[in-house]
């Protein structure tokens, strides 16, 4: 059977976009992020494909999606981002998963399950240097380090924190940020550890600072070839997601006819409305109404009236040459053409992150390898 949408990947400009993070970091080595299926892009394909790209990491949410990506046979270090619950120690360490450490009861968990196992495990002990978010507090660190010290199965092998406002390259608070970095990391080697990984860099960290004492980065929405934020339009990243949809029907309406739930648009002028069967279950958001453009035949088309839960409704007037069967892309390119997803996420009032999320994790997604 035929799915009417579909979401196709292009892997060539994944791979483009991780060479364009690696090359921004000095060549230095890269944390594919990867969580929430590598942000609809589909995290074993991604994963595989940035293996092959020779990404020294892979960064998840959960316990989880790293399992999903040993099951798939990925063998790079996975880098949980939110920790695990203690119960899921001896997984972690059968399955070779490290967390980002923010919680003393894991850490006596792993120690445990390491003994078990005859085993050091490895953490990245997370530090909350200003993301207000998950981490141990810097003035926290010493009496953690005290604790960790005695855990003789529990080894720290990166230090890791995370900026709240790198998108805004010019705010001074990145390098307050990376300052608390820097002296907490003397605090951690102070105390006797070695961590080999250091890092701090999300993509905007990545493409708009530079933080010497790092040593790994943790690029995602650049690597699918998102906005990292307003001052990195001139980045060369390319597209990966492209969402798109096939015409189901056109129908000639006079001028005043009312369009979709609530009557939200109602036509000036005789018309020729488009019907295209993709809708907010399918993760096109339901806030474009009226707003949003899509592409046909490489030309920019406006959609109209409500957004459905499984349609939406075009103006096709300016355009009596579309026909039932025309493909429809959403996201992505056309041709010359392209609704980027920041463009996409702007009549959402949204981000381009929340964009692929939502369409990449709903539909039946198409790889292209080239
Ligand atoms: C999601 C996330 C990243 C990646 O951020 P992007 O802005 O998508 O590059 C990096 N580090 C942490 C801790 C994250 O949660």
């Amino acid at each position: 059977m035929k799915h009417p949408n579909q979401v196709i990947i292009d892997l060539a400009s994944l791979r483009h976009n991780f060479s364009q993070a690696r090359a921004a970091f000095g060549d230095r080595p890269l944390l594919a992020v990867v969580k929430a299926d590598a942000y609809g892009h589909g995290a074993v394909e991604v994963a595989r494909a940035l293996t092959d790209e020779d990404a020294e990491m892979f960064g998840v949410a959960h316990p989880v999606e790293g399992a999903r990506l040993r099951a798939a046979g990925i063998d790079r270090p996975i880098l949980l981002f939110c920790g695990a619950h203690p119960d899921d120690a001896g997984d972690l360490a059968d399955q070779e998963l490290t967390p980002m450490l923010f919680d003393l009861e894991l850490a006596r968990a792993l120690d445990a399950a390491g003994r078990a196992r005859g085993r050091v495990l490895p953490v990245h002990l997370k530090i909350d240097t200003g993301m207000g978010r998950a981490g141990f507090r810097p003035e926290q660190v010493d009496e953690v380090l005290a604790i960790l010290a005695g855990l003789d199965h529990v080894r720290i092998d990166g230090v890791v924190s995370h900026l709240a406002l790198a998108d805004d390259v010019a705010n001074p608070f990145t390098a307050r940020q990376y300052e608390t970095f820097a002296a907490c990391v003397e605090r951690v080697r102070a105390a006797g550890f070695n961590p080999r990984w250091l890092h701090l860099s999300n993509s905007p960290g990545l493409f708009g600072q530079n933080f010497p004492l790092c040593n790994l980065a943790r690029p995602g929405i650049s690597l699918y070839g998102g906005l990292p934020g307003e001052s990195f339009r001139h980045l060369d990243l390319q597209p990966v997601m492209r969402f798109v949809s096939r015409i189901a029907q056109v129908n000639r309406l006079p001028a005043g006819s009312g369009i979709s739930y609530g009557h939200r648009f109602v036509t000036e002028r005789d018309s020729l409305v488009a019907a295209v069967p993709v809708g907010y279950s399918d993760g096109y958001p339901r806030l474009v109404t009226n707003r949003a453009e899509v592409l046909v035949r490489g030309r920019r088309i406006r959609q109209i009236g409500t957004v459905c839960m499984n349609w939406i409704l075009l103006d096709v007037t300016d355009h009596p040459d579309v026909r039932i069967g025309d493909r429809v892309t959403l996201l992505g390119r056309d041709g010359d053409g392209l609704i980027s997803g920041d463009e996409l996420a702007g009549w959402a009032q949204t981000i381009d992150y929340e964009v692929f999320c939502s369409i990449g994790s709903r539909n039946p997604r198409q790889y292209l390898r080239a």
